[in-house]
């Protein structure tokens, strides 16, 4: 027998969480059945546990989103590490050179440019408060079968349940099973990358800075950690990838010291390594009448500026606001008018966001000495130049202007 839901979210990462999140506190959405489906097990965050891999550069404005939701004051009583300065630098030149990019919080008057967060201690958070809502939550449970008729789905999960949805909401990551269900197309712009993930212990204090160095293979990224280590986000060929997978901790803490510029003194590895394919995505629609796509499977952008989460949490907070106010407006949600409001109002923003750090990714990734020198130049004058300087910070922190 079909069970009938208003609303099917697939997925329970970052996006999909916080759109279950934000659609049961709204009294638009009351009397709505809503469920959410993910095929992989509930997360647990255990404070005793070491600091888990996966950890996110999180804008000041999607931690008030979080906030917005109850789930922020969980994550900060946990472990989270404010940073409050940027440094971006090529190659080419050292750390110290007036070609390096510096943002100071104080400069833009703000307490802090952003948040490292663990992945998992936010979808615990947003959790703990789904909890106490009425959501029909599914872990460990995946959808092996979505028929979608033009308006409306039958869907079955591999538990055999089947379920009948006016709107699915595909927040089931980049290679997201409900996209390619319904037949919409992607772009795709591989990098030629892969990105490696780890945890060291720096010599030097962090400063809690965030640091990313420019490589001719690809950005080398340091995040600060709330215990004085790092996470470094290593984008470069497959074969550097899969040497440091391999490297001993000797050997990986002598790569990653020099790959650094020693700008934090001798990096010891300390804690989980781990490899993630990079490859820049943008689906060609986001929406279908009962469809909408958000998170990682309406776009997949470069990890080197720390987006990716941040943009699919503005995609969440964009549909929660536009289905909220089609409720009141006695519209259905799964209409496309509605839908296509959605789509208009995110997926230009996240194509400028994708193509900005495709092309970035780019520029530094070539061995040209022309390209080089017009490239510090470059990075010389944005230091001087304060409203692109402005308008760049606004958009790291999520000041949505
Ligand atoms: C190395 C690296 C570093 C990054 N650093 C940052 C950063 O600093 N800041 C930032 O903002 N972003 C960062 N990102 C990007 C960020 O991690 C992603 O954009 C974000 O996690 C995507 O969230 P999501 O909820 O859209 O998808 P996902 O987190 O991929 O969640 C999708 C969920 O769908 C479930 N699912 C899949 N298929 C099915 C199915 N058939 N049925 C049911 N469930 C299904 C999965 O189990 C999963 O839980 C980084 C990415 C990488 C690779």
């Amino acid at each position: 027998m079909n069970e009938r839901f208003d609303i099917v979210i697939a997925g329970g990462g970052l996006a999909g969480l916080t759109l279950a999140a934000l659609l049961a506190q709204c009294t638009e959405s009351r009397g709505l059945r809503l469920i959410l489906v993910d095929a992989a097990p509930r997360p647990i965050h255990d404070q005793d546990d070491d600091i888990a891999l996966r950890v996110s550069a999180i804008a000041t404005g999607s931690a008030a989103l979080l906030d917005g939701i109850g789930a922020w004051s969980h994550v900060q009583a946990a472990r989270v590490c404010a940073y409050d300065r940027m440094r971006v630098w090529d190659e080419s030149v050292p750390a110290s050179s007036r070609a390096t990019l510096r943002f100071d919080a104080a400069e833009f008057a703000v307490p802090q440019l952003g948040f490292i967060v663990e992945n998992e201690l936010m979808r615990h958070a947003i959790l703990d408060v789904l909890d106490r809502h009425d959501v029909e939550l599914l872990f460990a449970t995946a959808i092996d079968s979505l028929q979608h008729d033009g308006e409306r789905s039958r869907l079955r999960l591999d538990n055999g349940r089947e379920l009948r949805a006016d709107l699915v909401v595909g927040a089931d990551g980049v290679q997201s099973f409900v996209r390619q269900s319904v037949g919409i197309e992607t772009h795709d712009w591989p990098y030629g990358q892969s990105a490696f993930v780890a945890h060291l212990r720096p010599e030097k204090p962090h400063r809690n800075t965030a640091w990313q160095r420019f490589l001719e293979d690809g950005p080398l990224g340091m995040l600060p950690l709330p215990d004085g280590r790092i996470s470094v986000v290593w984008s470069t060929s497959e074969s550097r990838v899969a040497a440091a997978l391999e490297a001993s901790d000797e050997e990986l803490g002598q790569t990653l010291s020099k790959a650094s510029d020693w700008v934090l003194g001798e990096l010891r590895a300390s804690g989980p390594r781990g490899a993630f394919p990079l490859c820049a995505r943008h689906a060609e629609r986001y929406v279908l009448p009962g469809v909408a796509l958000i998170g990682d499977a309406a776009h997949s952008v470069h990890p080197l500026a720390g987006q990716g989460a941040n943009l699919g949490l503005q995609d969440a907070a964009m549909l929660a606001d536009i289905l909220q106010s089609a409720l009141a407006n006695g519209e259905h949600p799964g209409d496309r008018p509605v839908l296509r409001r959605y789509e208009r109002a995110r997926k230009g923003a996240n194509a400028t966001m994708l193509h900005f750090m495709t092309g970035l990714n780019r520029l530094f990734a070539t061995d040209s000495a022309v390209i080089r020198q017009l490239r510090t130049t470059g990075m010389r004058l944005f230091n001087y130049s304060g409203p692109i300087r402005e308008h760049v910070v606004n958009v790291a922190l999520g000041a949505r202007r």
